[in-house]
């Protein structure tokens, strides 16, 4: 029985578990390439202090939880806790974002763990020399054998992650689509936003949804329109044809927050009502000074109760402005 409720009627059950602040990667709209101040290891939750802080946030409710980072698979011993975590029962699906550097030798493994439903792959162009402008690292070929083991994996559903970069990759929206032709890919266009870990650059430029939409009406005479669950944060097409499906995700300009069932845990423990807002009490101060799991329940229902409206809310209340801050930090 869920008990994670806000005062807006919204239930919570949905947890983005952020496993490190550390990256292999220095994405341009994400970090500057040297510089980013990665915090030091002693304040990084445990993989123990995750493991406790999920069971208690599942027996309140939370059945679904989202690994991110920074770069998961960078963490030594990610793998064993993904293990970990899936014996949860109450959990019924545990997803990763990843970028997928790492993945090709661990996706054999991941396959046989039943709660891992679908693996949300960052990957911004199919072009080796952008990929490298835009990671700063030469990884593309990596990226490109998780890309290909997970399209034809049978058991893990690919979604892949592609932010749309003013100036940068805006020409490649059409061919990602194509992508989903032959494939059961859903590809994911998400409006950039300004957590790049160096403060805002112009984003009168901004590919929102409206300007991303209309690009791919241009180059398709039907698009389906598809209904989506409740609280999925994309707005989901597909091209009628097509195996797979694309959605837009207006991640800067927020207009999914009415229906949404999250909340974050940064991976030094803070606790995040919304992405927006600056951390609202660290869980991992809080387990280290002793609590138990009664207070943390006690803790996490209160918490919730005041979750903001909406992302504007959330902003408006930030002491310090968020601009400069880094995704890899904030747990994307
Ligand atoms: N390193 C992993 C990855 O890249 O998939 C997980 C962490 S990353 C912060 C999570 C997601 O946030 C990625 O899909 C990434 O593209 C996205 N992201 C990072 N910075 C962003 C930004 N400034 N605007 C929009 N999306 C961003
Ligand atoms: Fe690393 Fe992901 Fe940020 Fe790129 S988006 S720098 S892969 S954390």
């Amino acid at each position: 029985m869920n008990q994670l409720f806000d005062k807006h009627g919204r239930t919570i059950n949905y947890l983005r578990l952020a496993i490190t602040d550390r990256c292999n990667l220095r994405c341009q709209y994400c970090m500057p390439e040297i510089g980013n101040k990665f915090v030091e290891r002693k304040q990084l939750l445990t993989f123990k202090e995750m493991y406790r802080i999920t069971r208690v946030l599942s027996e309140l409710g939370v059945n679904k939880v989202r690994l991110t980072g920074g770069e998961p698979f960078v963490r030594h011993d990610f793998m064993n806790f993904l293990e970990m975590l899936s014996f949860n029962e109450n959990l019924e699906e545990i997803n990763i974002t990843t970028n997928g550097v790492l993945l090709p030798k661990y996706l054999p493994e991941i396959e046989k763990l039943n709660k891992i439903k679908s693996i949300n792959l960052s990957l911004d162009t199919l072009k080796a020399n952008r990929f490298k402008e835009i990671t700063r690292q030469d990884s593309f070929v990596k990226v490109m054998e998780s890309l290909d083991y997970l399209k034809s994996s049978k058991k893990i559903q690919l979604k892949l992650n592609f932010v749309v970069q003013s100036g940068v990759n805006t020409d490649e929206i059409i061919d990602f689509i194509e992508l989903t032709k032959n494939e059961n890919i859903a590809v994911r266009f998400i409006e950039e936003m300004p957590f790049n870990g160096v403060g805002q650059k112009d984003f009168n430029q901004l590919w929102d949804f409206k300007t991303i939409i209309a690009h791919i009406q241009q180059h398709y005479s039907v698009i389906e329109a598809l209904s989506s669950v409740k609280s999925s944060t994309s707005i989901n097409y597909k091209i009628p044809t097509y195996k797979g499906t694309f959605g837009i995700i207006p991640a800067f300009t927020r207009t999914f927050c009415n229906d949404c069932n999250r909340i974050r845990i940064t991976s030094t423990g803070m606790f995040k009502n919304c992405l927006f807002d600056e951390g609202v009490f660290s869980v991992r101060d809080f387990l280290r000074n002793g609590a138990n799991d009664d207070d943390l329940k006690d803790l996490f229902i209160k918490t919730v109760h005041h979750k903001p409206e909406n992302g504007f809310v959330a902003e408006a209340n930030r002491k310090v402005s968020l601009i400069s801050e880094s995704m890899s930090n904030i747990g994307g």
